[in-house]
């Protein structure tokens, strides 16, 4: 008699199309935690929905306490062909699997498959793998918000609609409360763990807090209920815009389900695609989530296994030696504002700290336009921003951050570095009003750090740029500065933001 093989689900395989009735194997691993530093906030995330998952599938389901994944699955026997895995979430999950040799059954938790991006990338150079065209061709394969061979509303993004200024003085978008988790007795027995292991000397980031985050099968299906329900309809026109009394607006906050695999993205594309479809949606926020779920989710999954293992380490190509400043990895109970004086870096810093969670605009053109304005080292801030957001999966930061956001992959991911001045600060948020710097002043004593910083960037970085067509303008522009030398003196001199 042979016996079904044990699966491992990884923490971000918790949702019904991983598990297929047979026996599960749960691993949580107290070790990585003490590795990398997490927001405690994702810690407990994590640990609460491996416990819930346990819990809720009752003894086929076990749930191990390891500070080994191999050690684990090795001392029960889970070898050959007693394992196997529904994709590896990670090189590292990959490299174990093979380790061990598991059987290793096809992903499952996108849209795509590993040959249809395969097919799609082939020939194709490496600048030529951009996510529009990806997204393009999943949208015309799927037949998702196509009419015949068209795309609906005659254009496949809408994402020029999708540009709104928040609402003038206004200090939220006035929605309702986004929808919350009851935290319960795993929720206290998972805080108690998270405070022995702090009490052993684990440093978590952030602050602790009540939990926000669905960890459920349940919790996913109310948030994504509540967010068709109040969002939807004005994520689309609010999708770039910040506020700082306001940090989810219109944001649907999915991704920390996604990335636990607890819901499947076409069950939210075919839900947003029915609001549509019944008229309570606007095409314009229907196509912004259709595009981050089949076009930039797909893609930046499957450019982590196409760009190897060795993207991250190995990509710098603007040179960017600057360490994270060691606040960043702490985000402890003293609040950033303490320390800094701009208004847009110190609330979303403010934000990540107290709940492990920012929208991709901050990620973007707040702290990944500093961290590029100002060198961080692109490696090790894709580890930051791998540990401080409650999204953050291994498969995700690479491609986000190393190419989009630091511009370290020369063009890979993004055709041209994502920096920009305090304009689009002021333009896209409320920070600027509050704060002690102009963001129309590059030099002098409150020369904003983000305008300043912009043309100090261009001018340390123009020899690695200067071939690139889409740079030719701005760096026409830092030709033409008169107090070139000077701010470039101010900025390297600069020690407060
Ligand atoms: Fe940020 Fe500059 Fe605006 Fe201050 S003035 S909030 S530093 S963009």
């Amino acid at each position: 008699m042979t016996t079904a093989p044990t699966r491992w689900l990884t923490a971000e395989q918790l949702g019904p199309h991983f598990d297929d009735g047979g026996p599960v194997i749960l691993i949580e691993n107290h070790a990585v935690l003490r590795r990398r530093p997490t927001h405690r906030q994702k810690a407990h995330l994590y640990l609460t929905a491996l416990r819930h998952r346990a819990r809720s599938a009752g003894g086929r389901v076990e749930l191990v306490t390891a500070d080994s994944y191999e050690d684990a699955l090795r001392e029960r026997g889970l070898v050959g062909e007693s394992l196997e895995l529904v994709g590896a979430t990670s090189w590292a999950v990959r490299a174990l699997a093979q380790r061990l040799g598991a059987t290793m059954l096809p992903d499952r938790g996108f849209v795509t498959s590993r040959e249809t991006f395969a097919a799609w990338a082939e020939g194709r150079k490496p600048a030529q793998l951009v996510m529009d065209r990806f997204y393009r061709s999943v949208r015309e394969e799927t037949g998702i918000l196509m009419d015949g061979s068209e795309p609906a509303g005659g254009q496949f993004s809408f994402d020029a609609d999708n540009r709104e200024r928040p609402p003038k003085g206004a200090a939220t978008l006035g929605l309702p409360e986004p929808w919350a988790p009851v935290e319960d007795d795993i929720d206290a027995e998972v805080r108690a763990t998270l405070d022995a292991l702090e009490a052993d000397g684990v440093r978590f980031l952030g602050h602790d807090g009540p939990r926000r985050f669905a960890a459920t099968r349940e919790e996913a299906l109310a948030a994504l209920d509540d967010f068709v329900e109040t969002r939807l309809g004005d994520f689309g026109p609010f999708e770039d815009a910040m506020l700082a009394g306001d940090s989810v607006m219109a944001h649907s906050r999915l991704s920390v389900p996604l990335n636990l695999g607890l819901l499947h993205p076409l069950e939210i594309v075919e839900r947003v695609v029915a609001e549509h479809a019944a008229d309570r949606a606007p095409l314009n926020s229907v196509e912004g989530i259709v595009r981050q779920l089949i076009g930039w989710r797909d893609w930046v999954w499957h450019l982590y296994w196409h760009l190897g293992p060795e993207y991250t380490a190995s990509s710098n190509a603007l040179d960017a030696r600057t360490p994270l400043p060691a606040s960043w990895w702490t985000l402890d109970s003293r609040e950033p504002a303490d320390e800094l004086e701009a208004a847009c870096l110190s609330g979303v810093l403010t934000d990540v700290a107290r709940h492990g969670w920012a929208h991709h605009i901050p990620r973007l053109m707040v702290l990944g336009n500093h961290a590029l304005q100002r060198g961080y080292d692109p490696a090790e801030l894709t580890r930051w921003f791998q540990g401080a957001f409650v999204d953050g999966t291994p498969w995700v930061m690479p491609a986000n951050v190393v190419g989009m956001s630091q511009w370290a992959d020369g063009g890979v991911v993004a055709t041209k570095p994502y920096a920009s001045g305090g304009a689009y600060i002021q333009r896209m948020s409320d920070y600027c009003g509050s704060c002690r710097f102009d963001p129309k002043k590059r030099v002098g004593e409150d020369a904003c750090p983000f305008t300043a910083g912009y043309w100090a960037f261009l001018d340390r970085v123009e020899p690695s740029i200067r071939g690139n067509h889409r740079m030719a303008q701005p760096l026409a522009g830092l030709r033409r500065l008169a107090d070139r030398e000077q701010l470039v003196a101010q900025e390297r001199a600069r020690t407060r933001y």
